[in-house]
């Protein structure tokens, strides 16, 4: 997803999480953005649905780890990612993201869609070998969230919540001094 989804999207996520009385903050929604913008914003609402019509994971209101994995898991139906390289052989995680919008031609991994040729592509390559696909997409998945945490957007919108905290506290209604007793005859 593209930052120009981000108002469809909310569309979305505002009305799924709606079904579990849930709200959807504009920092919900830059994290929900941020760990899946590899995915396209139609596989991400179809996601979405599959959660939540499912017999199990449909009663817990979804995450973004549970689209990620939904997306990550079922989108290559099973397809291994097609880097290859002389010295380290072929990658050994799913492919989830495919070449072609049909799902046609090569599929990739969500780091080698990122990256195919290089040395950080020879890097995963090493990587599949050794980190199970399931903790590194763990670890992925934390690091985007740290990213959506970090990002300039997310700290903007942290700090206008802020201060309309700060300042519906300022003018929330002004609790009247405590009297004292005999306070009133002494004024009388
Ligand atoms: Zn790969």
């Amino acid at each position: 997803m593209q930052l120009i989804d981000r108002e469809a999207f909310s569309t979305t996520l505002v009305s799924a999480l709606g079904m579990y009385d849930r709200e959807a903050s504009d920092e919900a929604i830059d994290t929900w953005m941020s760990t899946l913008k590899a995915f396209d914003l139609s596989r991400v609402r179809s996601a979405l649905r599959d959660h939540m019509e499912h017999p199990d994971e449909g009663k817990r209101c979804p995450r973004p780890v549970d689209i990620w994995r939904r997306l990550s898991n079922g989108g290559g139906k099973g397809a291994q990612c097609s880097a290859t390289s002389p010295e380290a052989g072929r990658c050994e995680y799913p492919g989830v993201f495919s070449e072609g919008t049909d799902g046609s031609g090569q599929w990739y991994c969500p780091w080698h869609r990122e990256a195919r040729i290089g040395a950080a592509a020879l890097a995963i390559i090493e990587q599949s070998k050794s980190v199970p696909y399931a903790e590194a997409m763990a670890t992925r998945v934390e690091k985007a969230n740290a990213e959506a945490r970090e990002s300039p957007e997310v700290k903007r919108i942290r700090a206008a919540m802020e201060a309309r905290g700060r300042s519906a506290k300022t003018h929330a209604f002004p609790v009247p001094p405590l009297r004292q007793p005999g306070e009133d005859e002494a004024a009388a």
